[in-house]
């Protein structure tokens, strides 16, 4: 171990799951990586809506408490376990959250985010929302030369996530008109870049004029505030009428219908989330008669992250970061996430003290 790991670090921690007291900053143990581990030191975390969802019991898997939420995770290595042999201290990493087993039949094909024994990162396992982070060697990805800790762990799960939906699942093509459902999420940020990037029309939907206006700045041609009732007919009147050819679904039940509305006959409708409820209706009548297609996305591969650095690397599409706080100011900032106050990515600095200075 290097002597420089201090024997205790801080760490936002939640105690129970749904709570009256949330996030609460502790002095633990810093944690000793164990065989095929490593421990890293967090330069930079991002907020991800699973982190409310794990908070408010609605994730389906098991949570170990007390518990370190935190899925994007960027930093150095601050030391390796036992048979790691590809990682060295002082290396620049993103850990990619998909915690895969590289042997099942999924795996075995590339489809590691479908990993028959696949776990969440920061949900299943501790995660970011601390000093210190221990991740499997094999779960690393070195950051690329001249990018900042902070841009890779925006774009560490809501990079794939996009490009899987757009490019792997719904294969978006040139000239397509696509609809990005909640462009100011962390997510729809970079599908409407990602969707740009692929030659298709992008009609994009926001909370607030705020948010319309910094999604056309992104690309999007045309914005409509998914709290006007009649959005989807707006969309629909933008396309001459004949609706879009692809969705971007990540939002649920509160757009759900909407998004239907919205889509061509013949379209695709791609969803990697339902935050707002999972549960939502369907009409098999306008599904068969339009030859609809609802596709599911989860997450994304190793090959998306990698090729999403790659992008990001060369320019291409870039994450929008609102704001970094620190450890103290994470429940502040989960509230601010739950309350769609944000556009683009909310990320922690552990290092960070209140009032913003490096500890
Ligand atoms: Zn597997």
């Amino acid at each position: 171990m290097n002597n420089a790991i201090p024997a205790t670090m801080r760490a936002a921690r939640l105690r129970e799951i749904d709570g009256a007291v949330r996030l609460v900053v502790d002095e633990v143990d810093v944690p000793t990586p164990g065989p095929g581990e490593v421990l890293i030191r967090v330069r930079a975390c991002g907020l991800n809506q699973v982190d409310l969802l794990t908070r408010d019991g609605k994730t389906p898997a098991d949570v170990p408490l007390p518990h370190i939420s935190g899925t994007e995770v960027a930093g150095d290595v601050a030391a390796v376990g036992e048979g790691v042999r590809k990682w060295r201290g002082g290396e620049r990493v993103v850990v990619d959250p998909v915690l895969s087993c590289g042997e099942c039949a999924f795996c075995r094909v590339g489809r590691d985010n479908m990993c028959l024994r696949g776990r969440i990162y920061g949900v299943q396992t501790h995660g970011g929302y601390a000093e210190y982070a221990i991740a499997p060697a094999a779960q690393l990805l070195p950051v690329p030369d001249h990018m900042d800790h902070s841009t890779a762990a925006a774009v560490a799960v809501t990079g794939p996530t996009a490009w899987h939906m757009l490019r792997r699942r719904a294969d978006v093509r040139v000239g397509e008109d696509v609809l990005v459902i909640a462009a100011g999420a962390g997510i729809g940020v970079l599908a409407v870049q990602i969707a740009r990037l692929a030659g298709a029309r992008v009609i994009a939907t926001a909370g607030s004029p705020d948010k319309m206006s910094r999604a056309v700045d992104l690309g999007a041609d045309h914005v409509v505030n998914h709290r006007d009732p009649e959005w989807a007919d707006q969309v629909r009147t933008w396309t001459g009428g004949r609706g879009v050819d692809l969705v971007f679904e990540h939002v649920g039940a509160a757009t759900w219908e909407g998004s239907l509305h919205a889509m061509a006959r013949g379209g695709r409708l791609v969803t990697s989330g339902g935050h707002s409820g999972f549960t939502v209706s369907l009409d098999l009548w306008h599904l068969f008669v339009k030859e609809h297609t609802v596709i599911g996305s989860f997450a994304g591969s190793r090959q998306d992250l990698v090729d999403v650095l790659g992008l990001v690397a060369h320019g291409e599409i870039k994450p929008v970061v609102q704001d970094t706080v620190g450890l103290d100011g994470i429940e502040g900032a989960q509230r601010l996430l739950e309350d769609r106050g944000v556009f683009g990515k909310l990320l922690l600095d552990p290092t960070r003290q209140i009032g913003g200075s490096r500890r």
